[in-house]
């Protein structure tokens, strides 16, 4: 079976680098399409109260055969459930669809900065770590200055910072403020939702090594540090976004996929999106 590199994270928290995504994916679809990917070899998957689907990835880690403690489960608080209490019911609610008693990482969705109630809700998010109803917590599409703004009230660093990143939205700075603080960088929509399948320069890089462009792309990602979740519900892409860990890229191809820049979002700007 492939061998995904294992992550630890600020608190000792170990994470596999390449994980499965589930936004998009119908409740009732979702049980299979996380039941492929276990079956090849996926152990980390990351769901949001918001896709609708937590149930679904419930029934297939309690159907899998695979024991929950082999399972990296992610899970987010949804934008309308921010504030202390909110969250804490949201958390139950999340729990119990998904048919466990514990979430690896549970992340704050969006900072919805105008709602001003990501402090709030980081105060609860600290209690459900301190509780060991999650072994890690972090935030997603946070901007360095609401994770300033973290730091300055807690001090419980976030472990993870999942944002939009791929190779026409790379995050250098972002990624840099990361390191600074030792959160790591998770890529939301690694392949821009297949925007960018199409480029002629990874499909050249492609070809080079015998590989599709999701595949480079991917590697791409592992190079950079970067955890990542692509999603797909077609069973022969599942396995093949995990088939990436035998072959390298070249300094001669990071240099061109870096050069694909474009500052190109395929999601809303964390900024303005309340
Ligand atoms: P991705 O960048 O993972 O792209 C998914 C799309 O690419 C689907 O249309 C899929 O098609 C297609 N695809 C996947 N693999 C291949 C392949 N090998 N060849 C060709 N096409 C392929 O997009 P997502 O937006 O789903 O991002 C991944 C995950 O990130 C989400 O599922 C979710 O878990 C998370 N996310 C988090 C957000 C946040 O705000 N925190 C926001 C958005 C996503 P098909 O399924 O038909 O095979």
């Amino acid at each position: 079976m492939t061998s995904v590199p294992i992550l630890t994270l600020n608190n000792g928290l170990e994470i596999p680098q390449l994980g499965f995504g589930v936004f998009q994916v119908e409740d009732a679809l979702t049980t299979d399409a996380v039941r492929t990917a276990l079956e090849s070899g996926y152990r980390s998957i990351d769901t949001a109260a918001v896709y609708g689907n937590e149930a679904g990835v419930g029934r297939a880690l309690a159907t899998s055969g695979v024991p929950r403690e082999e399972v990296f489960l992610t899970t987010k608080l949804w934008n309308d459930d921010q504030g202390y209490d909110a969250t804490l019911t949201a958390f139950d609610t999340s729990l119990a669809k998904l048919g466990t008693d514990y979430v690896d990482l549970y992340l704050i969705h969006w900072p919805t900065p105008a709602r001003d109630r990501y402090p709030d809700t980081w105060r609860a998010m600290e209690k459900l770590l301190a509780d060991g109803r999650t072994r890690a917590i972090g935030v997603s599409n946070f901007q360095p200055a609401h994770l300033e703004r973290l730091l300055e009230q807690s001090g419980v660093v976030p472990s993870v910072n999942q944002v939009e990143l791929h190779p026409y939205l790379q995050q250098a700075p972002l990624r840099a403020v990361h390191a600074g603080h030792g959160i790591a960088t998770e890529a939301w929509s690694p392949l821009a939702q297949g925007a960018l399948l199409q480029d002629p320069a990874l499909d050249a890089i492609a070809r080079r090594h015998g590989r599709t462009p999701a595949q480079v792309v991917l590697r791409w990602h592992l190079h950079l540090g970067n955890i990542v979740i692509p999603k797909s519900v077609t069973p022969a892409r599942i396995r093949q976004n995990i088939d990436v860990f035998d072959f390298a890229l070249t300094a001669e191809d990071i240099e061109a996929i870096t050069a694909l820049e474009r500052g190109e979002r395929t999601g809303p700007d964390p900024d303005t999106l309340n």
